[in-house]
């Protein structure tokens, strides 16, 4: 049976919801339309259920549905970011989430617009980030009788298995529960995205602000943290302090945690070595007396105990298998028990939120003294020394080399970031990555987000934007040329809202590198091929920003410091030789063996 009612509403012209707004003028008035302040629709209460949590920066991109919510919300006082494409403003609120600890908000128009975004909330919800996408939908009734209505598309059950949970707004009454649910669930347990269908019927319904105003609540306790047993963390205490090689490996989960000071307290008062996955580097200083950065394999080899604190045991660590010592025990803390036992054993599963799982550690700790062998961590630095010394000459011998190379280009960057350590760094890219992390040492907690465990290309702008929007920090992106395309648009958004924002383009001309040749002998350029001769710089002059264009480490120099200082938004076009760069950096070896020779 078909719902009169609400197809009434769905009839109308969505003008009847823009008396919300004062300037009415250029709308033909609407005898039914709502009168405000008296009244208000779904969009205001969306506005105003954001706000009343504290959600005061929404991301996305408008239209249909969603055009007049975005207003409803900047009228109100909620900063509105604008980009040009879902996907970007997807991983602002996912980056935003995550150095904030609040969930990111993206608003998205239906079908594509779901779909853009959904990419990015997906990403949100593998990486462990906060965030709420909040889509326009069309009518569900139109949908579930497969109507062919304007962008129909069954949102909710497509966005189902890419979240933590997901919510419909068939009516205005329900979008502060939902609202206020969707952060709960965003925050509590492992963060990640969730999902909320707001219907077009739900935007446009008509209520009597006075009804609206009850529907309004502060939820309870939203991130109830909940504490391991005593059991737990007495059994992983027993185990580092006898450990003979203990070692500690932090993840982006400690990072996220924001327990900055009980990581220090742990790892200093006891002397324990430790490593960082690269978006907790800086939770301690990479330069650290006890920093083991430089001695991975030997960790992974030689230690007998490893307390992992908020990091997956995955692909990125080798599954905890091959190079892995066998006999090595596991101290995993973690807030999701499902993570336990993933790969290897978990000798000592603390499972809570690192916050409680520290303090009771911590306390647990107190009067003990370790069984470690002072050699472990007398030959970890001397390991380092060596190393180090090793990649400071590999970085200075390349400090010259024309046409730049990526090490030569890093030898200019890692000196002036350093000495920046307050900006945030964004980085992706393939060699891109690899060399600038590997490269460029971090001093301070949540300073590097990059394109995490998923790996993925396309994060860089929207990361960078949700970064400055998020600390009110300078950013630093450090992109590849072939990952800056994927989000390169949105670098119009930087300019638009004036965020201090530099974006450092290493253009070597190609996805890996821009040597690849086409086997065919055909003219068409090879699938890695991009745009050597490009000047990625006139992107920047085209919306404002400062802008440069070097080939060489003098004026590379130059132009970052400059454009830091400048805290404006800039873009530098680094030109690099087009055969700087290996297939897949670091990572070649997830390649298929190949079955024909080709060149990249
Ligand atoms: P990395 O990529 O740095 O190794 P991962 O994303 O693989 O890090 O792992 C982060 C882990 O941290 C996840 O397993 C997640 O459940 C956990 N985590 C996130 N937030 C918290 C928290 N507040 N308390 C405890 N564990 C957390
Ligand atoms: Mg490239």
């Amino acid at each position: 049976m078909i719902n009169h009612e609400s197809n009434d509403t769905l009839d109308k012209p969505l003008l009847i919801n823009l008396n919300i707004m004062e300037n009415t003028a250029t709308k033909p008035a609407d005898p039914q339309a709502p009168k405000f302040p008296e009244q208000v629709t779904g969009m205001y209460i969306l506005a105003e259920s954001l706000k009343r949590l504290g959600l005061m920066d929404v991301y996305g991109l408008v239209g249909i549905p969603v055009t007049e919510a975005a207003y409803a919300m900047q009228k109100i006082g909620i900063n509105y970011y604008g980009f040009r494409f879902e996907q970007q403003a997807g991983m602002a609120a996912a980056t935003h989430g995550y150095l904030t600890k609040q969930p990111g908000v993206l608003l998205t128009v239906s079908s594509l617009g779901f779909m853009n975004g959904l990419t990015a909330t997906t990403n949100a919800t593998v990486n462990c980030y906060p965030m709420i996408q909040i889509s326009g939908a069309s009518d569900p009734q139109m949908v579930d009788m497969d109507m062919g209505t304007y962008e129909q598309l069954d949102q909710l059950n497509t966005a189902r298995p890419f979240v933590k949970a997901a919510f419909r707004c068939s009516h205005a009454k329900d979008i502060p529960q939902a609202v206020a649910r969707a952060y709960r669930a965003a925050v509590s347990g492992r963060p990640g995205g969730v999902y909320i269908d707001m219907t077009t019927p739900a935007l446009g319904e008509i209520m009597n602000a006075a009804d609206a105003e009850k529907l309004f609540y502060e939820p309870v306790d939203v991130a109830s943290p909940v504490a391991p047993t005593q059991s737990a963390v007495d059994r992983a205490v027993e185990i580092l302090t006898s450990a003979k090689r203990p070692a500690i490996l932090l993840g982006k989960g400690a990072a996220y945690a924001q327990v900055d000071d009980k990581i220090k307290e742990l790892i200093e008062t006891y002397k324990i070595p430790y490593l960082a996955m690269s978006m907790a580097k800086g939770l301690m200083p990479d330069n650290g007396e006890l920093s083991a950065l430089s001695c991975r394999s030997t960790i992974m080899e030689k230690a007998d105990v490893v307390m992992v604190i908020g990091a997956r045991i995955n692909w990125m660590l080798s599954f905890g298998k091959g190079k892995w010592n066998p006999d090595m025990k596991f101290i995993q803390l973690d807030v999701e028990p499902k993570e336990i036992d993933r790969n290897v054993p978990i000798a000592a599963p603390v499972v809570g939120d690192m916050g409680e799982s520290l303090d009771m550690i911590l306390a647990a700790m107190k009067g003990k003294t370790m069984a470690a062998d002072p050699q472990w961590l007398a030959s970890l630095q001397a390991e380092s020394k060596v190393k180090n010394a090793k990649f400071a000459t590999r970085l200075a011998d390349a400090a010259n080399v024309m046409p730049m190379t990526h090490w030569t280009a890093l030898s200019v960057v890692k000196p002036v970031l350093e000495s920046n350590p307050d900006v945030i760094l964004i980085n992706e890219g393939a060699n891109t990555l690899d060399d600038t992390r590997d490269s460029v040492d971090m001093f301070l907690p949540r300073h590097r987000v990059d394109c995490a465990s998923w790996s993925i290309m396309g994060m860089g702008m929207g990361s960078a934007i949700g970064a400055a929007v998020a600390t009110g920090k300078k950013v630093v992106a450090v992109e590849g040329d072939s990952a800056f395309g994927f989000s390169g648009m949105d670098f119009a958004t930087i300019c638009r809202y004036k965020l201090p924002v530099t974006v450092v383009i290493f253009n070597n001309g190609g996805i890996y590198n821009g040597i690849g040749v086409n086997p065919s002998g055909g003219d068409a350029p090879a699938p890695t091929t991009l745009d050597i001769n490009a000047k990625y710089n006139l992107i920047g002059e085209a919306f404002g920003a400062n802008n440069y264009r070097v080939d060489n480490p003098a004026d590379l120099k130059k132009a970052l410091e400059e454009a830091i200082a400048s805290g404006k938004p800039c873009l530098i076009d680094v030109q690099l030789a087009d055969n700087s760069g290996s297939e897949s950096g670091h990572i070649g070896y997830l390649n298929p063996a190949p079955l024909i020779e080709y060149t990249v």
